[in-house]
């Protein structure tokens, strides 16, 4: 039985794949997330993670501002959507249109969100907003003005695994209590790129349909209507080979294969692949920085220091707080800013060199 009631997610999977054999690792990572994203709100000390915003107002302050700088450079047009993608329990959302309200942005609200749960959450802290289910029903008109904080992470990964037959898809089949990856039997050979085709035996392709599709959307979107993104996950900025498939519960580790449904499924983004996919629709990509570097370039030290003149009994932890956010050991290096901009569009503050 899950937490939820109900039969668990494991024992569906189970009878699933005794009738119809092994399912895709992306199969079984999608329906993971699907169910443990709709019966919960994971997010907080008492739950299983913290993100970015939650740490501190701060991370949505500096993302509102650096919309309301792109949009006032931009010529400040007046019919202008906020659009968040997984926008968790809305805390960025308020923190980052309360920032940007200050300099006169005021944008219709749009919040992408598949769990019902979250909605519930959202409704309260974003008054006004409306709800979509994937970007198809956004406005048509007028620019938008995107914003993803740990979404595309949470979206399946694919994996390709080389065998000595070649490429072969990773599948899932029960083994025990738990379930371990198997190689499936069709080739696979050329869904990988053709530089990489020769790894070595046992080495792992993993790439994400989701987010691709998910940055060729925004791109399609900025080209056609002006505005401005920003992608903020954990991941990597140059090519790498290997799974980086992980689960968290309770705010460890845990193994993927145990559960599912019950811990938050991650892969890291590949952010060397989103950049180009954006700028095959002639979008242009402002830059992909490590989140510490852009924090700091946006100021967060002069507001945190602010914040703790203002409210000195709490100076420790929001000094804390920004150290957690832009600590090299921490989120700074780690966490990665992707910012794309229509290609009439301005600058984009924070990415630097
Ligand atoms: N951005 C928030 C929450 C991150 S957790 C924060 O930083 O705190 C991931 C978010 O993405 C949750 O809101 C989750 O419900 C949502 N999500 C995950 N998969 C999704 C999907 N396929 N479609 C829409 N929302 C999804």
């Amino acid at each position: 039985m899950s937490a939820a009631g109900g039969e668990s997610l494991a024992a569906i999977f189970r009878r699933l794949i005794a009738s119809t054999g092994p399912i895709s690792l992306m199969h079984y990572m999608g329906e993971a997330n699907a169910r443990y994203y709709a019966s919960r709100d994971p997010l907080g000390s008492a739950g299983d993670f913290v993100t970015a915003p939650e740490i501190s107002q701060m991370f949505g302050e500096l993302i509102g501002l650096w919309l309301a700088d792109m949009w006032i450079n931009a010529g400040r047009e007046e019919t202008v959507h906020y659009v968040e993608l997984g926008p968790g329990r809305g805390t960025l959302a308020r923190d980052a249109l309360r920032a940007a309200k200050r300099y006169g942005l005021e944008p219709s609200i749009h919040l992408v969100e598949a769990s019902t749960a979250l909605r519930d959450v959202q409704l309260a802290t974003v008054p006004g907003a409306q709800w979509h289910h994937d970007l198809s029903t956004i406005p048509a008109y007028g620019p938008v003005l995107v914003v993803a904080n740990e979404f595309l992470d949470a979206l399946p990964v694919r994996q390709l695994v080389k065998t000595p037959d070649g490429w072969r898809e990773r599948m899932v089949v029960p083994d025990g209590d738990r379930f371990v990856c198997v190689a499936g039997p069709q080739p696979m050979d050329p869904a990988v790129p053709e530089s990489r085709r020769d790894a070595p035996e046992g080495t792992i392709y993993e790439l994400c349909p989701g987010a691709a599709a998910t940055v060729y959307e925004v791109a399609g979107r900025l080209k056609e209507q002006g505005g401005a993104a920003l992608f903020i996950d954990y991941g990597h900025d140059v090519p790498g080979d290997g799974s980086t498939l992980q689960a968290v519960r309770a705010h460890l580790k845990v193994d993927p294969f145990v559960n599912p449904g019950e811990a938050d499924l991650t892969a890291h983004v590949d952010f060397a692949a989103l950049a180009p996919i954006a700028q095959s629709r002639g979008v242009r990509w402002i830059g992909t920085a490590p989140q510490g570097r852009w924090l700091r370039e946006l100021g967060i030290e002069a507001r945190a220091a602010a914040l703790a003149q203002a409210a000195p009994e709490h100076a420790a932890a929001l000094h804390a707080a920004k150290d957690r956010l832009i600590g090299e050991g921490q989120m700074g290096l780690l966490f990665k800013v992707m910012g794309l901009a229509a290609p009439n569009w301005p600058g984009g503050a924070g990415f630097v060199g």
